[in-house]
């Protein structure tokens, strides 16, 4: 029997500083070969086990399988090459913040991070992947043994670039009302990166963009999220936002979020 699907609108944010924009930053477009460094941060008291880190990975693997099969749909090849730190172990930290969908969440996790591997900068690392991958587009992926309401670091053309120039997103292993990362949200939290929006009510969008939403999309990940992630879709809208297709409708910029 079908799992049944659950509707979450709220759990997801789009980092009100950092505003999503189409062709920019590391991740600017999903096509062809795109690398994802995944990296695991926890407190000391609190370690990944070696069972929940290999959790998350396959989550992931749904998540990336499924951008795969949606970008045919587009007849579009992506394909992703992976990366980790701290799978073995964990990158330790005094402390890992909560995050609540506000908007004022840390920005600086990449750069941060990165550094700590050793990369000078991010650009270093993006560098990195062009010279030694065949990867054009990379993004870097943090698990945090935490919970909080994961959220995305899209790139702007007006934000520092050294600093923010590589995407991606923290992800918590469960929001903050305990229910579990889906792989769906990682796949909706990637798109951010590739320049998404969110189609759900939250401090950047109306309800009635959601509800405009909900009768055009409403099976599109932008909107909402799934246990069974092929319960949802990538629809005309995010595919042209992202890459995937040229074709844009007059409407689409009306649903453009509060801020860009
Ligand atoms: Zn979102």
């Amino acid at each position: 029997m079908k799992k049944i699907a659950f509707i979450i609108t709220l759990f997801l944010c789009l980092l009100s500083p950092i505003f999503a924009q189409k062709g920019v930053g590391s991740a600017s477009k999903l096509e062809g070969e795109v690398y994802v460094l995944s990296i695991f941060i926890a407190s000391a008291e609190d370690d990944w086990t070696q069972k929940e880190k290999e959790l998350m990975y396959n989550k992931q693997r749904i998540a990336t399988t499924w951008l795969t099969k949606q970008a045919k749909l587009y007849k579009k090849n992506v394909s992703f090459k992976e990366g980790t730190f701290g799978y073995e172990k964990s990158i330790i930290l005094k402390s890992i913040p909560s995050a609540n969908a506000t908007g004022n969440e840390k920005t600086d996790w990449i750069q941060s991070l990165l550094k700590k591997i050793g990369y000078k900068s991010p650009l270093e690392f993006h560098n990195w992947v062009l010279k030694n991958t065949t990867c054009k587009q990379s993004l870097v992926l943090v698990y945090a043994n935490q919970t909080g309401n994961s959220y995305a670091f899209p790139f702007t053309a007006d934000l520092n670039k050294q600093k923010y120039f590589v995407e991606g997103c923290l992800l918590y292993k469960k929001f903050n009302d305990g229910q579990i990362l889906y792989p769906s949200a990682i796949a909706h939290e990637m798109l951010h990166d590739f320049g998404a929006w969110d189609l759900y009510k939250n401090f950047m969008q109306p309800q009635d963009r959601e509800d405009k939403a909900r009768e055009l999309y409403p099976n599109e990940i932008m909107l909402r999220i799934s246990l069974d992630i092929d319960d949802l879709e990538i629809n005309g809208l995010t595919a042209w936002l992202v890459g995937l297709t040229e074709k844009k409708e007059k409407w689409y910029e009306w649903f453009k979020p509060k801020g860009y």
